[in-house]
């Protein structure tokens, strides 16, 4: 790292420890050139990244929107809530741990038709059929919802839909 004050290139660690209750490193470094001192703090970077679109816009990541899509795959369906929060915390931790600023919405919406297939094949089905044809997750719900509101058209579409998988 180079030396806040002179800008030599080198500078050595002279002491390191942890901070902020263990989530930081916290080092006092010395200038090999000029002697000076200077701390510096490490923290991990588990930022959130931003989703990208097809058409190129930006927006951050919505949990909310993550979930709300899930579910509409999940409606009626035999699976645990605690089971589908386990699936959307193991979506958040990869894309945390990815390291990446922008993921692609395509990315994500892979990683819910992964997680999908593990918790219940027929809402796997549904989200894979519909989804493919989207951009994102919210268009996919968005879908779910205007067929909902209009059960006496799209038939064949509707066959996706949960009405039809009662006996
Ligand atoms: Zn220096």
């Amino acid at each position: 790292m180079h030396c806040p004050f002179c800008n030599h290139a080198d500078t050595k660690v002279i002491d390191s420890r942890l901070a902020g209750e263990g989530r930081q490193v916290r080092r006092r470094r010395e200038c090999l050139k000029c002697q000076e001192r200077f701390t510096t703090f490490e923290t991990p970077e588990l930022v959130m990244p931003h989703v990208t679109k097809r058409d190129g816009r930006r927006e951050p990541f919505d949990e909310e929107k993550l979930r709300a899509g899930m579910l509409a795959a999940l409606q009626k369906r035999p699976v645990k809530t605690e089971d589908v929060e386990a699936s959307i915390e193991r979506i958040r931790h990869r894309l945390q741990t990815m390291g990446e600023r922008d993921v692609p919405s395509r990315r994500i919406g892979d990683m819910v038709m992964e997680e999908l297939r593990r918790l219940d094949e027929v809402a796997y089905v549904r989200f894979a059929s519909i989804y493919r044809s989207f951009q994102d997750v919210t268009e996919f719900q968005e879908e779910i919802q205007r067929l909902r509101a209009q059960p006496h058209k799209s038939r064949e579409q509707m066959s996706l839909l949960p009405e039809d998988d009662e006996p």
